[in-house]
């Protein structure tokens, strides 16, 4: 076999034979290059364009394909197709951390992604969790200021710890996620021994109509394992990337990652009287008032062949909700029903649904139209509706009830305090008190405490020891003693 077969020969993106892939066409050796050189130009261009923006937020992420097979029978809460009883369907996943960038150690503490897109037979369903049950605000007005708060200065571009506890101290709201942030679910081992949730409430409806508030928890089947700060710190240094390899790794030697899914399911008249408002992001439901109930098991078990295609161009929405599952009157929830979306538009295009991890396996008989990359043909006849000419008409009887509430009310802009128990530090404290064991309290201490030091300022640091004290009391004690000596 000589040279030129052995591999596949070089053409330019039109498919045309490329004379060289190592030398510029010059006028002799010692002669400037030419700029009808066009393959030399392509290669320049293209590799130019090589990025589109990265997230704002979720920037670093690491994925894979896989199943959700469903192994109980949820049919009495939600129509929804892939929750029946038997069904299998076909998924990605990507998890990520947050506030850092494409480049940034997988080790940060930080919560971590945890987006799921399921290939229904009745469209995307995308379930856009975290590996925290929680958030740090609960009304999306806040969220852009918020993630600020947590990224670069504007000065020197750095990350300043001041800025984060500036934010989080005239946030209460925010003290039950950063009390699970410095604890130790703060640095998972790896993407697969973290648990994910589904955050916010959702609305399940069953085939008779009749409605409930859910709540989703992706449990690891791998266990829960963490990463202690100083275990992180080291491995940033070593190996930014360990969480990305892992997951990598693991799926190709086939030792295939999974989850369990549970549910909490309330029933839908508990909402007004529950003691607190159960839409509100910073809350949990606790398991003595709604237990888990079993849905199925996710396995991750195909890498993605090519990175930039499959994970950086997935594109996962909120919005993205099939027929037996709603939103809720959660305000961060409504927020980002639009946002994400919006996202995707401005970062891959608004046909980014066409790209290989976004496109439905389910039929598309949408009258969207056009538009930059758009590859895969339109429509063909009537491109509006209604139309006489055989164009596809809504079935409301598919989209299933529209799954609503009543609410009605002057328009107001406030926080959640209809509830009697809608206060922002009584959860914290139960996690620190009733959770969390005494090595674990010591390290959440070491944690808090560490993270003060590096930076905060004498301001900032007296009100931080006055929000611990708020979740805790000797928690707050004890971490004064650690920054302030006293
Ligand atoms: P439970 O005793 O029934 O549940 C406590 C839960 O805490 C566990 O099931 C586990 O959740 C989680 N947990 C254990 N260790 C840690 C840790 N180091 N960091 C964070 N979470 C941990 O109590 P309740 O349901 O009554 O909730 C009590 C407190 O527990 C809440 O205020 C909340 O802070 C925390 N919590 C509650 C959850 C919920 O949805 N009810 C979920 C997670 C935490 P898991 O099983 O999901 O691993």
């Amino acid at each position: 076999m000589t040279e030129s077969t052995r591999y596949p020969y070089t053409t330019n993106n039109a498919g045309v034979p490329v004379g060289s892939d190592e030398h510029s066409l010059t006028v002799g050796d010692t002669g400037p290059i030419l700029l009808h050189d066009h393959y030399l130009i392509e290669k320049m261009a293209q590799f130019n364009r090589e990025r589109v923006p990265e997230r704002v937020v979720h920037a670093k992420g690491s994925g894979a394909y896989g199943v959700f097979t469903v192994t109980s029978d949820v049919s009495q809460f939600t129509s929804a197709d892939l929750f029946q009883p038997g069904r299998t369907t076909e998924m990605l996943a990507r998890f990520s951390t947050v506030a850092g960038e494409q480049g940034s150690p997988d080790t940060w503490r930080d919560p971590r992604g945890f987006a799921l897109k399921f290939y229904t037979e009745v469209g995307n369903y995308d379930l856009v969790g975290n590996n925290t049950p929680v958030f740090f605000v609960r009304d999306p007005m806040k969220f852009q200021d918020f993630i600020r708060s947590q990224k670069r200065r504007p000065d020197s571009g750095v990350r300043d710890h001041d800025m984060q506890w500036d934010f989080w101290t005239l946030s209460p709201e925010s003290a039950h996620m950063v009390t699970w942030l410095m604890g130790d679910r703060g640095i998972p081992r790896t993407y697969r021994h973290m648990n994910g949730y589904g955050s916010h409430t959702y609305m399940w409806t069953n085939a008779g109509g009749e409605r409930f508030w859910i709540k989703y928890h992706i449990k690891t089947d791998q266990g829960m394992e963490f990463l202690t700060q100083s275990e992180a710190d080291a491995l940033a240094g070593e190996d930014g990337d360990a969480h990305r390899r892992d997951l990598f790794d693991s799926i190709a030697r086939g030792d295939a990652p999974s989850w369990t899914m549970y549910v909490q399911v309330m029933p839908f008249d508990d909402a007004a009287d529950y003691r607190f408002n159960p839409f509100d992001l910073t809350k949990v439901w606790p398991h003595g008032d709604y237990p888990l109930i079993e849905v199925g098991r996710m396995t991750l078990n195909r890498n993605p062949e090519d990175f930039f295609v499959h994970i950086e161009q997935s594109a996962f929405e909120p919005s993205n909700l099939v027929p037996g599952i709603s939103v809720s009157p959660d305000k961060m929830l409504l927020g980002r029903i639009f946002s994400y979306a919006d996202t995707h538009r401005y970062r891959i295009g608004p046909n980014y649904a066409q790209l290989p991890p976004n496109r439905p396996h389910a039929p598309v008989h949408s009258y969207a139209k056009d538009g930059p990359m758009r590859y895969e043909p339109g429509r063909v006849g009537a491109v509006y509706a209604p139309n006489s000419y055989g164009g596809p008409a809504a079935d409301t009887t598919r989209f299933g009830d529209p799954a609503g509430w009543h609410t009605a009310g002057e328009m107001v802009r406030e926080a959640y305090r209809l509830h009697r128990e809608d206060d922002d530090w009584g959860q914290a404290g139960t996690m620190v008190r009733s959770v969390l064991d005494d090595a674990a309290r010591d390290r959440l201490v070491s944690n808090i405490s560490g993270h003060l030091k590096d930076g905060v300022s004498r301001p900032v640091l007296q009100r931080a020891v006055q929000y611990w004290r708020n979740v805790d009391k000797n928690l707050g004690d004890r971490v004064n003693k650690q920054v302030n000596g006293g």
